[in-house]
Parts: C-alpha cells; structure tokens; sequence
C-alpha cells in the first residue's frame, strides 16, 4: 500500500503480531510485607562492593561511559578463563538476545525455541520479522531430537536456556553437544545460561566448551540472576569472533552505562558473595521441593533458583493460589503465556519467604480459605 494511503504511521504487521512480555507482579496491595518470588531475583541482593560501586559513579553522571565496556569485558573474562575480545556486553542479556536475532533472522528465515522455553525468544523473532518456532519438550525439558526434527533450510537460530526458564530443567553437556552436532553449520545455537551458576549438577556445562571449538555457537549470561544487579542490566555473550563481530556492529554505541560498568566488575571481585547465594540455594531448593511436595503440589526437579509449581485438578487451582498467595504478601509468576495454566513458579526467596509459603500453601491446600 503506498504511504499517502495511510493516516497513521502503521508498524510492520509482524511486529502487532507480538504479544509484549509481561513481567513477574512486583506488589500485593494491602499487605504489609510484600516477598517478591516473581522474577528468580536473588534474596541476598547483591556484593556490598557492587554498591559501593556504584554510588561512586554518581560523581561522573555528565560523562559518557566506555562504549566497549573494556574493564567489564576484561573482569569476565578474567573471572570464567575467556578472550576479553569474544565477549560482548549489553543492556541486559535481553539486549544481546534481540542483538542475535537481528544479526541472524530476517523475513522468510526461522527461529527455533523449545515449547516451554523463555518468552523472550518468540518476541525477539518476531521482532526481527522472522517465523517463531516451538519444538515439544519431554517431561517439561528440551528435547534434542523434537528440536532437530524442526530444523530447515529456513532455520537461522536455535534459542535454548539451559537451565531453562520457567521449568528449571537442564539439558546436559552431552545432550547439548548431540544437539549442536546434528545442526546444519549455517545455524546459530545460542545457549542462554542466566542460571549457570546456581548449577551444581557434574553434567552441566554453560556452553564456553562448546563455544571455544565452534564457529556457530554463543553463551549468553547475565549479572542479574545470582550477582543480584537485575535493576543494573548487564548481559554478556561470549561466542566467535565472527558473531561478536556481526553484533558489535548493530549494538547501541553506550549499551552498558557507566554504573552498570563498575558495579558489575565489583561484584565479579566479590567470590564469597556469590558462593552464600550458591550455598543459600543448595540448602532452600531441596527444602521447598520436598515440603511443597508433600502438600500434593507437583514440583518439578529444578537446578536453577526457582521451582515450578503444578497444582491438581479441582478446587486447589494454581489461579486461586496466586491469589491466596499475594493477599499474604507471597508474590510468584503465573506462567499462563507460557503454556502452563496449571503452574506457578516461585524463586527461592529469604528463610522468612520459603518458610512462609510453605505455611501459607499448606493452609490453601488444606481448603481454609479465610481470609483469601
Ligand atoms: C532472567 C533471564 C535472563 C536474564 O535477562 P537479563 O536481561 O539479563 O536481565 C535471560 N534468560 C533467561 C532464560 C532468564 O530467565
């Protein structure tokens, strides 16, 4: 249609084909703790130095940070053994998975994602006017041969969080490697690991193997998951010159600010801060699972720092229990966009959330539903 046609700018119709991303709630109104479980935030916030940090930045807020976040590239890759000349950083990791699919998809290609998989993959395929998708999963957890039976000629991108958001489930290292080898060298795997750390399993791996001896692979992570500067958003990939090539070129040129810049080189510096985050999970993450559990609530096993919740059939809803929840002050995510009516998912929150969930589930389960 030409232009003068039209009495209103009109964007491209794959972008209003986009349902935006809603995040996790953040309040329960009328009520006068508020634990926020809704994003997988950390309990413990984040490094004491990453504060000082920052508060130090507020002295040089006229000035335009270092556009290449030199010092921030070279503090991760000093910290996980990597080329500071492969790592890219971003806006969030939100940022560099939107950077990708820029790069790699346009109009007519496809990018391909697991069904359960973060909601932020579709959008940022569609963003780049490229066709979404989904590849079944197995017991809520990818699947390498449903995701290899989706690839074409088409297929530019394969999107997977491992561990994965909102399930908790994990593919391991040789299950990510079967995946890689049965792509065709033209498609981009890029494994997004926001919650690599909180891993402890020995068949994990975020991917920096697989990355160091391949031309098409890039690791996406993040400082807002366990480093507990979501609010900061830094994001960062490490992948083949090659890619970080491609992306470097489309990326703003300050992507990073100046804040974001010393408070995530300080937290890199703050070993034991993110060691009592690990240690704090590996001691809640088994506890929820096994009390949640045992009110009839179906959890499934996660290796991340949230848990998903299914409740049964009939009264005991998982809607009813978003609400029985927040009116106490406990704020989870419901997962209806992501296939998962049935689900809550809650992030392992202080001693004083975990234990009160757990109080406040078993009353709900129990059918007591004053005061709801
Ligand atoms: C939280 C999360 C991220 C992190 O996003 P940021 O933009 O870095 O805050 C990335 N991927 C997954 C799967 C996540 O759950």
């Amino acid at each position: 249609m030409s232009g003068q046609m039209l009495s209103r700018p009109v964007p491209r119709a794959d972008v209003m084909a986009i349902d935006a991303y809603v995040p996790g709630k953040s309040g329960a109104s009328g009520v006068a703790k508020v634990h926020k479980l809704s994003s997988n935030e950390t309990p413990l916030g984040p490094s004491p130095l990453a504060i000082e940090a920052f508060r130090s930045v507020a002295d040089h807020l006229a000035l335009y940070p270092d556009g290449s976040a030199s010092r921030l590239r070279e503090a991760i890759a000093r910290r996980y053994g990597l080329d500071a000349a492969q790592i890219i950083c971003g806006n969030g990791s939100d940022d560099i998975l939107a950077l990708l699919a820029h790069a790699y998809l346009q109009p007519g290609d496809e990018g391909l994602y697991t069904q359960h998989g973060f909601l932020e993959y579709p959008i940022v395929i569609r963003s780049a006017g490229a066709a979404p998708v989904a590849a079944a999963e197995t017991d809520l957890t990818a699947d390498v041969d449903q995701l290899l039976s989706k690839v074409t000629s088409k297929t530019k991108v394969v999107f997977l969080a491992n561990p994965n958001n909102p399930t908790g489930t994990y593919l391991s290292f040789a299950e990510v490697k079967r995946l890689h080898a049965g792509l065709p060298p033209y498609v981009l795997l890029v494994l997004d690991a926001a919650y690599a750390e909180y891993v402890t399993r020995n068949d994990y791996a975020s991917g920096i193997e697989l990355v160091a001896t391949s031309e098409n692979v890039v690791m996406t992570r993040t400082f807002s998951k366990i480093y507990g500067l979501a609010n900061l958003r830094i994001g960062w990939a490490y992948g083949p010159a090659h890619v970080i090539d491609a992306v470097n070129r489309i990326r703003g040129p300050f992507n990073v600010n100046g804040a974001a810049i010393e408070a995530g080189i300080a937290a890199l510096a703050d070993a034991a801060h993110t060691q009592k985050a690990v240690a704090h999970n590996d001691h809640w993450l088994p506890w929820l699972t096994k009390w949640i559990a045992a009110l009839g609530i179906e959890v499934t096993p996660s290796v991340g720092n949230f848990l998903l919740l299914r409740f049964p059939d009939g009264a005991r809803t998982a809607k009813a229990a978003d609400a029985y929840l927040t009116a106490r002050g406990f704020v989870l995510r419901a997962v209806v966009a992501y296939g998962l009516p049935d689900c809550l998912r809650m992030t392992i929150g202080t001693a004083e959330a975990n234990e009160g969930v757990v109080a406040a589930l078993t009353t709900f389960m129990k059918g007591d539903e004053r005061g709801a």
